[in-house]
């Protein structure tokens, strides 16, 4: 179980996240939702390790080696000249370190991965000219090779088109199915009704946490959102 005590995260002055004490239901999928600057991002990013807390903690129970992240799309950089097939194995070379020699099986479960997300054909084109939806199938093939059994989604689907949604939305119920440990930063509410059983709502401050149905309620949202729009007024 990934534990929060009381977890404070700070960007020099600025308050990303607040006194956040909670725990992810393990082996199921939890969204959280909140405002723009609501330290959604910086949550995730303190549970891969990458942001250090300013107080309390986050106890997890594997390594960080072990969970897969995938940053919002905003942070990634896609100019890099290689192919769907290169970036794919990419993700298994970091895993085995760089002196392995990466052999047939380790090509046919890319091939794999990139079939589970409708890219196989797509496996020589280079990633600077995919579509975002079609990179972030690739990026979901990526993570589906790493076999973790934690998964980190930051705003998967902003900007995706329609049919990728609802494809990647399959593929995390089956890593649901799958026992692992999914946590998603979303946008869209009916999005998370339909799929994800439980929500993390934030506003830096925890506004709600537990089963969607009873977290998403009138008064909670409005709450995170009228919060938010205090920030950047003194
Ligand atoms: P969200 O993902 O919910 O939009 P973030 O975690 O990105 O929120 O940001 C939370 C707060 O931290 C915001 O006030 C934002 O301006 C600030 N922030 C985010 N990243 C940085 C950074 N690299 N340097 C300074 N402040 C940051
Ligand atoms: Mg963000």
């Amino acid at each position: 179980m990934i534990q929060l005590n009381e977890l404070t995260l700070k960007y020099k002055q600025t308050t990303a996240v607040e006194k956040i004490s909670g725990s992810f239901i393990p082996h199921a999928s939890t969204a959280i939702i909140g405002p723009n600057g609501a330290g959604k991002s910086t949550l995730l990013k303190s549970l891969v390790g990458i942001h250090t807390p300013e107080e309390g903690n986050c106890s997890c129970p594997i390594c960080q080696e072990n969970i897969a992240y995938l940053p919002q799309m905003t942070s990634l950089d896609r100019s890099f000249p290689i192919s769907v097939l290169e970036s794919i194995l990419l993700g298994h070379w970091q895993k085995r370190g760089a002196f392995q020699q990466l052999n047939q099986v380790d090509h046919q479960q890319a091939l794999d991965a990139l079939d589970r997300v409708g890219m196989r054909g797509f496996a020589q084109h280079p990633i600077g000219k995919l579509s975002i939806g079609q990179f972030q199938r690739v990026l979901f093939a990526r993570i589906q090779l790493q076999n973790a059994p934690i998964i980190l989604l930051d705003e998967p689907f902003t900007g995706v088109d329609v049919n990728t949604v609802e494809r990647l939305i399959q593929l995390i119920k089956r890593w649901e199915k799958e026992k692992r440990t999914i946590i998603a930063v979303l946008h869209d509410l009916d999005q998370v009704r339909d799929h994800f059983p439980h929500t993390l709502l934030l506003a830096k401050e925890c506004i709600g946490w537990g089963d969607t149905d009873e977290v998403l309620n009138h008064d909670n949202l409005s709450k995170a959102w009228s919060i938010a729009a205090g920030w950047g007024k003194v």
